[in-house]
């Protein structure tokens, strides 16, 4: 019996709806297969944790974290109690940083049922891998003189050792999809760090000689995303890069509400962490309509990490399932509550 631990934060506002939802969920799985269990322990981490503690997580937080094997984390900050770099610096960022999750990934998908902006999206199935720790988001630069002749530096940061563990990443990750990698670059306008960049990936790419590799100008690459998505399995992508072309593909997946997302640490050093791309969205907390799909997506990205990408498939099909018989909530524009499409989700698993 393969026994996974699991430290569960549903944060604040629709978190705290979604997060149970996609436990049953996950536990619901974990009856059909057998061969699973999960152990969750909550923590109660939020904002109204600050405002009862001075603080969003104990002081041995993390180290009580280090023991899981994963985190699955709902959404943090509500900033009618607590400024968002306060709830976000001391929990959030605070895990990604400490635990080195310096991948981001993201799929971006159409399923079965949604309403895409885009009029053919069939085709729409892209893996991003978006670097997480560095790039043009450094803290490096400055700014210097005051008036007209004001000038602000920023530093893009590439090294070596993290450039490459985004690009492994993607070549792994690809080698269990469709076997074709692009690199998102603009070596043609930024002339030091996207030039080591494509050279990085080209070194990377040696080592996967079965994989289709390509290198994309970023500018290109956004227009091809959109009207030409079947060009593309994996994408790699700087922080920055990667920043824009998930958040492009969360609204081809026709709402935030789905978009699903994980934060890897690579080395398996510290627990990777599965939280949605939504926020805790404090406009429709407790109205029982928040759209559980991103938590639930969220999870399936979890068994996939760990190892489990068999079941990880087989939920990805109930979710379609259910949104393709129409079980949508507001956001997709139909009138099902949460529990309505986590319980439709849950006899569907039973079924298969
Ligand atoms: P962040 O918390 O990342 O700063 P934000 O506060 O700008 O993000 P969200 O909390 O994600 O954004 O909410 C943005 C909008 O999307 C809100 O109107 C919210 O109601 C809606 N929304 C977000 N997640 C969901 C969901 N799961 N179901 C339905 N609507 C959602
Ligand atoms: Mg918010």
């Amino acid at each position: 019996m393969k026994k996974l631990k699991i430290a569960s934060i549903p944060g604040d506002g629709i978190g705290k709806e979604v997060v149970p939802a996609s436990i049953d969920i996950l536990n619901a799985i974990a009856e059909v297969h057998g061969g699973l269990k999960f152990e969750f322990v909550e923590f109660p981490w939020s904002c109204e944790y600050y405002l009862e503690h001075g603080m969003m997580m104990p002081e041995d937080g993390l180290k009580r974290l280090s023991d899981f094997d994963g985190i699955f984390l709902g959404a943090v900050g509500n900033p009618k109690l607590v400024p968002d770099h306060i709830s976000l610096w001391g929990l959030l960022i605070k895990i990604r940083r400490e635990f080195e999750q310096s991948i981001n990934l993201r799929p971006a998908k159409v399923i079965k049922g949604i309403q895409s902006p885009l009029i053919n999206p069939k085709d729409f199935d892209i893996m991003v891998v978006r670097e997480n720790s560095e790039g043009e988001y450094s803290t490096v630069g400055g700014s210097i003189y005051q008036g007209e002749d004001e000038i602000a530096i920023q530093n893009a940061v590439f090294s070596r050792k993290a450039t490459e563990r985004a690009m492994r990443f993607a070549f792994d990750l690809s080698a269990k999809r469709n076997k074709h990698v692009t690199s998102a670059t603009k070596s043609n306008g930024i002339v030091y760090s996207m030039p080591f960049w494509d050279k990085v990936f080209m070194e990377v790419s040696k080592d996967y000689p079965e994989i289709k590799k390509e290198a994309q100008h970023i500018d290109a690459l956004a227009a091809f995303f959109v009207t030409q998505p079947s060009r593309f399995d994996v994408i790699v992508a700087s922080n920055l890069f990667g920043d824009i072309l998930t958040d492009i593909g969360a609204a081809i997946m026709g709402s935030i509400g789905i978009a699903p997302a994980a934060n890897i640490n690579v080395n398996g050093k510290y627990p990777s962490m599965f939280e949605p791309v939504h926020g805790s969205a404090p406009d429709i907390e407790g109205k029982g309509i928040a759209n559980p799909i991103g938590q639930i997506w969220t999870a399936k990205m979890m068994l996939d990490h760990f190892g489990e990408e068999e079941l990880g498939a087989k939920l990805l099909d109930c979710i379609e399932h259910v949104t393709g018989a129409g079980y949508l909530t507001p956001d997709l524009g139909g009138s099902s509550t949460t529990t309505d499409v986590t319980t439709s989700i849950i006899e569907q698993l039973k079924k298969i």
